[in-house]
């Protein structure tokens, strides 16, 4: 029989609309299966100062279509020390819980993956960040929702650019992923998206800026992803401009990409991904994530989470450019 009675949930790293549907259906899916659950505030912050707190069917009532994480977050560099975890695990261990849900990203799972080395402690993970960059999953939560927000920018600084006839580079966010960006130049109708993987091609951007206004195109739309230092449009702005004499309008979208309501679909796989955390502990999973390969939820070892990818980037920019003649 599984000795689990008593878990706990958390959330780490950087936010992402569609947590609260994930923390929702763990919480609802334990009790419905006879489990304690408490809630742990402000990530692995919060195991190391006891922010436990209980939770009933109630408690994450109204949540599910609120951004954010209602568990709230943080980052907690001393947790990468084995004896800091180990007083993490201790606090678990007399609170009397048995298990431990992670819900962030790469970072998180590592930090999860480690106190079940170190201590045996089962755990899943729930990937969880804007970007969609962690390895073995082809869904994190809060994906859809910020491409959403992006695209609904987009569309209303269509309008602006085309009555003024200008050219706009709207910057999204992405250090090193591309995912937000080609899926916001997609669906925005982008001239083209500038990816933080390549050096930007001057010569073929300008011309596609041309391309267009030969054709009777009165405003060009470039999405930026904004790579290592955030403003980097101000960079490429000025390059058009003095080089190349294009001018463009700068506009970065930033942190409104991180909040809002989550999407339906990012209800729908949060939702299924909390349920499969907890029925895998109860299966006797213990150091796996949720992921989303073919349409379905499934759980695997976290060790195959670990890492960022970036295998979106597809075809993405040929289907781009195709488009935009
Ligand atoms: P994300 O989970 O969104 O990738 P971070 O990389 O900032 O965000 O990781 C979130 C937290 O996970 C960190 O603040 C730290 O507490 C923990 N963490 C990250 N990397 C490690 C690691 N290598 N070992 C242990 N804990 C880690």
């Amino acid at each position: 029989m599984n000795s689990i009675k008593h878990i706990a949930v958390l959330t780490s790293g950087g936010d992402s609309p569609g947590m609260n549907p994930a923390i929702r259906a763990v919480v609802r899916t334990a009790i419905y299966h006879g489990l304690k659950v408490t809630g742990v505030q402000r990530g692995y912050q919060g195991l190391l100062e006891k922010k436990f707190t209980p939770l009933k069917a109630s408690s994450v009532g109204n949540i599910l279509q609120r951004g954010g994480t209602f568990l709230k977050t943080s980052r907690s560099p001393e947790f990468r020390q084995k004896e800091v975890r180990k007083k993490a695990f201790e606090n678990l261990k007399n609170y009397g819980i048995d298990a431990l849900i992670v819900i962030g990203g790469d970072g998180s799972f590592k930090g999860a993956s480690l106190l079940n080395k170190e201590y045996g402690l089962p755990i899943v993970g729930i990937p969880g960040t804007i970007d969609n960059d962690i390895s073995g999953t082809n869904y994190s939560i809060g994906f859809y929702t910020a491409v959403q927000t992006a695209v609904e920018a987009v569309d209303k600084i269509r309008d602006t650019a085309s009555s003024h006839e200008r050219n706009f580079l709207i910057e999204v966010m992405g250090r090193n992923a591309s995912a937000i960006a080609n899926y916001v130049g997609i669906c925005s109708g982008a001239e083209t998206v500038l990816t933080p993987d390549k050096e930007v091609n001057y010569q073929s951007l300008v011309e596609k800026i041309k391309q267009g206004q030969d054709r009777g195109k009165k405003s060009s739309i470039i999405i930026v992803a904004e790579g290592k230092v955030a403003g980097r449009s101000y960079q490429i702005q000025e390059t058009l401009h003095n080089q190349y004499n294009v001018k463009a309008h700068v506009c970065i979208l930033g942190h409104t990409q991180r909040g809002g309501n989550p999407t339906a679909q990012e209800r729908f796989w949060a939702t299924q991904m909390g349920h499969e955390a907890v029925m895998g502990l109860l299966g006797g999973y213990c150091r796996h994530a949720t992921i989303l390969l073919e349409n379905e939820v499934k759980l695997n070892p976290i060790e195959t989470c670990l890492h960022k990818r970036n295998t979106l980037t597809g075809n993405f920019q040929e289907l781009i450019d195709k488009l935009s003649i």
